[in-house]
């Protein structure tokens, strides 16, 4: 444990974790998606006993067969853990939760999640008598799996919401070195905090905020008589230049990178832009985050079909922006290596 570090979290790593937390038990990965098949696989080769839990209809119900893994129903699966690592899509587990875990919880077992917003906004209220622990790797999983399978790790978060034995948390541990989350590094938070900052930064930055800021600037351009090609370049396909250089280095390494002109015009006018304005939304953004009106919002909305959430995802679709990139990307060769996530070369 360092306590030494910057960080006002704590941060723990592989020493700090004791396997035989995990290693005598069994853990059902519900779920063989994208975190499921790679929690599933590297608790696998970590000695650990596990069972996917999948529909029997479901089409990777082969696929964790073919990886070697033993498959079940999630109510099935649910019966013999100890551990039920809730990997199925954020919408669907309460519906999982009451049908196949809950009637097979056990006092002393573990419901464990990789985000936190139906245990943080109660829509599973989980029994007194179990463990609620949350390891959570800061990646996809395609990359925590290639990650392990490359004796390296994945930066990971753990939270303990309930902690009825007294060993959720070396548990936790247990499962996040098994995961090959505690190679790397695992930050130790809470529910409340992980569920309100993962939203707050898809909704104003990462998915949200960047997208608009882009589109915007888009149109602006275009709007102003620039040809479509040069705006896309300009303001979509040169941005992962940069954000790869903040990656890497910071700010400072994304500064240092780019001509005198651009950081002068960037730290003059990056705030007239994303003003004092944009920071009052940003508030609001966040606001609605914490006092639970999004998630009331986006269950109504699941309850409802989705009628918002498809008109929403069709009109981003048909954003003139999305025609001219795919044009663009299919007249040039650089669209084969963007194909690779792990390309991050400095340009
Ligand atoms: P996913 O959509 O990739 O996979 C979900 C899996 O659940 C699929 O195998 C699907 O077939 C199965 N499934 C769907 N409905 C089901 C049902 N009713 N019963 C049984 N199985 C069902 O999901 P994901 O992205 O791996 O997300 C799982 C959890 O991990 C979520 O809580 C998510 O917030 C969290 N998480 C995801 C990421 C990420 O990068 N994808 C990162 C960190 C945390
Ligand atoms: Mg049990
Ligand atoms: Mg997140
Ligand atoms: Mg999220
Ligand atoms: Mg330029």
């Amino acid at each position: 444990m360092s306590n030494d570090t910057p960080f006002e979290s704590e941060i723990y790593y592989e020493d700090d974790a004791d396997t035989s937390h995990i290693l005598n038990k069994t853990v059902a990965v519900l779920g063989y998606g994208s975190q499921g098949h790679a929690h599933a696989q590297n608790l696998n080769e970590s000695g650990v006993d596990v069972v996917v839990g999948l529909r029997e209809d479901s089409s990777s119900w082969g696929a964790a067969e073919d990886d070697g893994l033993e498959v079940a129903t999630p109510a099935e699966a649910s019966a013999r853990a100890d551990i039920v690592s809730v990997l199925v899509p954020d919408t669907v587990q309460p519906d999982v939760y009451e049908n196949a875990i809950e009637p097979n919880l056990d006092p002393g077992d573990t419901l464990q999640f990789a985000h936190g917003f139906n245990i943080h906004y109660n829509q599973i209220r989980p029994p007194e008598d179990v463990d609620v622990t949350m390891v959570a790797p800061k990646s996809p999983g395609h990359l925590v799996r290639r990650n392990y399978e490359n004796d390296e790790g994945t930066p990971g978060l753990l939270a303990i919401y309930q902690d009825e034995t007294g060993t959720a948390k070396q548990e936790g541990l247990a499962y996040a070195a098994a995961i090959g989350c505690a190679r790397a590094g695992v930050v130790e938070t809470t529910f409340r905090e992980e569920t309100e900052t993962d939203l707050f930064g898809e909704q104003a930055v990462l998915c949200g905020g960047v997208t608009s800021l882009v589109k915007q600037a888009y149109e602006t351009l275009v709007e102003a008589g620039y040809s479509p090609e040069m705006a896309y370049f300009e303001c979509l396909n040169e941005m992962k230049l940069i954000v790869d250089l903040m990656y890497e280095g910071g700010l400072g390494e994304m500064w240092d990178s780019v001509s005198d002109t651009a950081e002068y015009g960037g730290l003059t006018q990056g705030d007239v832009v994303v003003d004092e304005h944009a920071r009052e939304n940003m508030e609001q953004v966040l606001e609605q985050v914490q006092d639970g009106t999004f998630a009331r919002e986006w269950i109504a909305e699941n309850q409802a079909g989705r009628p918002s959430f498809t008109q929403l995802h069709q009109a981003e679709r048909n954003h003139e922006i999305e025609q001219v990139g795919a044009e663009l990307r299919s007249l040039f060769a650089w669209s084969e290596e963007t194909e690779d996530e792990d390309e991050t070369e400095r340009v």
